[in-house]
């Protein structure tokens, strides 16, 4: 391990004092040690469960998260409790279909950008809009726009090999000297470029500037990869590494945390947090705050487990309520996306996927291009495409679905929380609207089910970006070493379900068209022949979740459901915040990292400004 990587032991962090103590090593957790502790009077500790994984190619190598995943060293695997309205298909460990859903989140410095997909895309201006809208002032586009800048330094890359695949973005839209490289990926499938043409038959533009606040159209998006090496970023490598150190950060694996210690004054403040290391239990002071960043699974489970949450569900686990919550772990908001598609390319048009890139052929040609050292060679998902509703469902569809959402808002008004009412109101005005996107439509090159050979195989995948349904996730028990109860509540609203139907069947209008056709062997799963009701059930059962869930903190006023306040403030502490993805009140369409970034970026900010720092 090189000198500069140096982390804490027990013996630093046991029983000391710090500043400030940040809860998870993962994206929001790095971003907020890293510029804390920029200020060398400010001390800041650290606490992450799992390991640090310094160099290890399963995460600097891009598509390493297909080895991670399900492996306990690098994922939590979470299960949600058995879904009535969907099953997990495909997505799972043995591909089989599960009630009970795999939900990966990445453990280890870095969290879950050293796991995840290395999309690296922003949101639409009007979803960051909607949070200021409800009831958070400054959450603004400017704001957001400034902060996600700082999080990044775009990183050209120096070649790739479908360079007819268009690298397009404004410079205006990029940052130029943030801890994070991104970059468009080298190594692309080919197959991109393809639906691209199919879409613009059907209409669907291509978006030459895909990070600048609007997400409509198709376009090859930026990944978490550094364009000078060809290597994954991670929140770890961008902002905590170069900070480790520095004298008055001590960073500390391997730390479990079980709750949070308070004491009660007129409101409730925290002197400590309890966690665990090697199988004992210690203690680590704070004077000035707490800083949860352990993500929207475990920030409000370690809440509830410190007895801030719904009385209800604290008296029932036996937890002493220190403050009554009752937002926390509500608002449970996800990405649902259909991964039950198979399609064949063409065998003799070079396309590089998840089957093909380990033929010696393929990685030869490869080498070829990029030169022996021109690091590994490793497939990115980079096809995405963002739509309007209107584009794969008819105008008067789309306003016969708003209008049952509609009627439910006015049939039964006093059912509703007045906070979720008004997060509906956004979300129709954004599905009304014919310019906001509202369903993102993938192109993965990664086999999800293998048949045979190794031959050019995709999936075409289609995604929910504004999901009506809500779930909650809560403590099921007292023990801190039990998984919370995490229950999405998929597709619990039809029009969820509908509008993921409608989707797949434009992807099928997109593979119906000739510039489709050149280069396809056609659809192989579920099978053309599938269609209508078998088509529905073998949608329902074969979801997945894209691993984007917010809410569960919410950042809203508090009678309108907030558990954070918008200085992100847990609601009746003194010294308490959330600074991750899961105070993001309303889930954008755009995938969740950028953002996350960027909320913790702009927590740092307000963290200074109310510290005098
Ligand atoms: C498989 C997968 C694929 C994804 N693909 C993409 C993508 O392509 N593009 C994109 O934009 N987003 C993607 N995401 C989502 C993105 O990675 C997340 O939105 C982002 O990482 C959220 O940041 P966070 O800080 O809230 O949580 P995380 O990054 O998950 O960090 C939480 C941290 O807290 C730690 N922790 C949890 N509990 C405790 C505890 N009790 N004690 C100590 N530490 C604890 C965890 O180990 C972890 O390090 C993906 C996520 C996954 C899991």
């Amino acid at each position: 391990m090189p000198m500069t990587h140096k982390l804490a032991s027990i013996d630093d962090v046991s029983n000391k004092t710090f500043d400030f103590v940040v809860i998870g090593g993962g994206v929001a957790g790095c971003v907020l040690a890293s510029r804390l502790s920029e200020n060398p009077s400010v001390s800041v500790a650290l606490l992450e469960a799992g390991n640090a994984h310094f160099d290890d190619p399963l995460i600097t190598v891009p598509d390493g998260w297909m080895q991670q995943m399900f492996n306990p060293e690098y994922d939590w695997v979470f299960r949600t409790t058995p879904q009535k309205h969907a099953k997990n298909g495909l997505t799972t460990p043995d591909g089989l279909q599960h009630e009970s859903f795999f939900w990966t989140r990445g453990k280890g410095l870095g969290g879950s950008s050293c796991t995840n997909f290395l999309f690296w895309i922003k949101p639409q201006r009007e979803e960051i809009e909607a949070i200021e809208k409800l009831g958070n002032p400054g959450w603004n586009w400017e704001r957001y726009f400034e902060a996600t800048k700082r999080s990044e330094v775009f990183t050209p890359a120096a070649m790739n090999n479908f360079p007819q695949y268009l690298e397009l973005y404004k410079e205006t839209s990029v940052g130029t000297s943030g801890p994070v490289p991104v970059s468009f990926a080298r190594t692309v499938s080919g197959i991109e470029p393809v639906l691209q043409k199919a879409l613009e038959s059907l209409g669907v533009p291509i978006n030459d500037d895909g990070t600048g606040g609007n997400l409509s159209g198709t376009f090859k998006s930026m990944s978490t990869i550094d364009g000078r090496t060809g290597m994954r970023s991670t929140a770890a490598s961008g902002y905590l590494i170069p900070a480790l150190s520095r004298p008055n950060l001590a960073v500390l694996t391997g730390a479990y945390v079980r709750r949070l210690v308070t004491k009660s004054e007129s409101e409730v403040v925290a002197t400590g947090v309890e966690f665990e290391h090697e199988g004992k239990i210690y203690t680590v002071n704070v004077s000035r705050e707490v800083l949860l960043c352990a993500g929207t699974i475990k920030s409000p489970h370690i809440l509830e487990l410190s007895g801030i949450g719904d009385k209800n569900v604290l008296e029932r686990l036996g937890v002493t309520v220190r403050l009554d919550l009752p937002s926390v772990g509500a608002n449970l908001q996800d990405h649902v996306i259909f991964t039950g598609s198979v399609v064949a390319m063409k065998e003799d048009q070079g396309f590089v996927t998840s089957d093909t890139i380990r033929l010696p052929e393929v990685q030869a040609k490869l080498h070829q291009l990029y030169g022996q050292d021109g690091g590994a060679i490793a497939l990115a998902s980079s096809g995405v495409t963002f739509v309007p509703a209107q584009v794969v469902s008819s105008p008067e569809r789309v306003n016969a679905l708003a209008e049952s959402i509609e009627h439910k808002l006015s049939s039964q008004a006093n059912a509703i929380p007045s906070g979720l009412k008004a997060q509906y109101e956004h979300q129709l005005k954004m599905l009304k609207n014919p310019t906001i996107p509202d369903l993102e439509l993938v192109i993965f090159p990664v086999n999800m089910h293998p048949v045979g050979p190794p031959k050019p195989l995709a999936g075409m995948f289609p995604v929910l970006g504004h999901p009506f349904s809500r779930g909650t996730i809560h403590a099921g028990s007292n023990d801190p070493h039990d998984q919370p109860l995490i229950d999405p509540n998929y597709l619990a609203e039809d029009i969820d379900f509908e509008l993921l139907v409608d989707s797949f069947n434009f992807l099928r209008k997109a593979m119906a068209t000739s510039e489709w056709q050149m280069h396809s062997q056609g659809e192989l799963l579920p099978g053309p022949a599938v269609t209508g009701d078998a088509l529905h059930e073998h949608i329902r059962n074969c979801v997945s979740t894209t691993w984007h869930a917010c809410g569960t903190c919410s950042m809203l006023p508090k009678e309108q459901g907030g558990v954070v306040d918008p200085r992100l403030k847990v609601y009746g502490t003194r010294n308490i915040r959330v600074a991750d993805l899961s105070t993001l009140p309303l889930l954008t369409a755009a995938h969740t990292q950028a953002i996350t970034y960027a909320i913790a970026e702009q927590a740092a900010d307000i963290i200074k400004v109310d510290h005098g720092l």
